[in-house]
């Protein structure tokens, strides 16, 4: 999915949080956003995820105004994981039931995703049992199950084991390369940019400073 943002403002009490006056993210990349605390990252990632309002200026979905319908179309995974009080089974297939794919459908992405992020061992465990790792493997799974054209990503793997983090990079490099899924992920780890991203935008105090392909942003000769 395309998105472009121009003149975003977001004030928080008189205090300006975001400042963008032109950004575009192109259909299939897979965007860092990196920065100090504070910087806007979220604030910025909530508001292309239609999570937050801007205060003022315009975002554009492949060249439209937002609507509900692309509600269907994208989703948000946060650094703490979000779970319905049910099984890891139902979380997952959820999204694909509010979106009226049939049994057989349901069935084959579920375990198909049960199997490619090496979940299906706990797929009957209720998602209160889950350690931090299992239950944002589980979340992303979600996300992914039902192929969004943009997937927002903020700090995914923060406090989680280093097993649980390659599996979610390599399903995110998966969505991206195969599914064509357009990616936006907040990070903290210049490591986690440079060995996912193809592009990165850099901010501080509200404002993308720097943006483009990682190799340039993140070269450290
Ligand atoms: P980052 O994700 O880069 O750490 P945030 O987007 O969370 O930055 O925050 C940007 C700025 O906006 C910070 O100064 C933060 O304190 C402020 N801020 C974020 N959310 C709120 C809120 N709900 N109310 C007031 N200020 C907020
Ligand atoms: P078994 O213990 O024989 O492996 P399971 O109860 O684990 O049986 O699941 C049988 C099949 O039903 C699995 O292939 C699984 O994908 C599917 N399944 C598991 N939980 C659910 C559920 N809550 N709703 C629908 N199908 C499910």
């Amino acid at each position: 999915m395309n998105v472009l943002l121009r003149n975003i403002v977001k004030v928080y009490e008189q205090f300006p949080a975001l400042e963008i006056e032109e950004w575009s993210i192109k259909s299939g990349a897979l965007w860092g956003l990196i920065g100090p605390n504070g910087a806007g990252k979220s604030t910025l990632s909530k508001i292309i995820g239609r999570l937050e309002a801007a205060t003022a200026g315009e975002i554009s979905y492949d060249g439209n105004p937002y609507t509900t319908q692309l509600q269907k179309e994208m989703t948000v995974v946060f650094q703490k994981p979000y779970l319905l009080r049910t099984t890891v089974w139902e979380n997952i297939a959820y999204p694909l039931k509010i979106r009226g794919y049939g049994t057989k459908e349901i069935k084959n992405a579920v375990e198909d995703i049960l199997y490619q992020m090496e979940i299906g061992p706990i797929m009957h465990q209720k998602s209160w049992t889950l350690s931090g790792g299992e239950a944002q493997k589980v979340a992303l799974a979600r996300a992914l199950v039902f192929k969004p054209r943009l997937l927002i990503l903020d700090e995914p793997t923060a406090n989680i084991d280093p097993a649980a983090v390659a599996v979610m990079e390599k399903m995110i490099r998966r969505a991206n390369e195969e599914a064509q899924i357009t990616v936006l992920m907040v990070t903290h780890s210049l490591q986690q940019a440079k060995r996912l991203c193809k592009e990165v935008a850099f901010m501080h105090r509200g404002k993308i400073v720097e943006a483009g392909p990682t190799e340039q942003i993140l070269y450290h000769p």
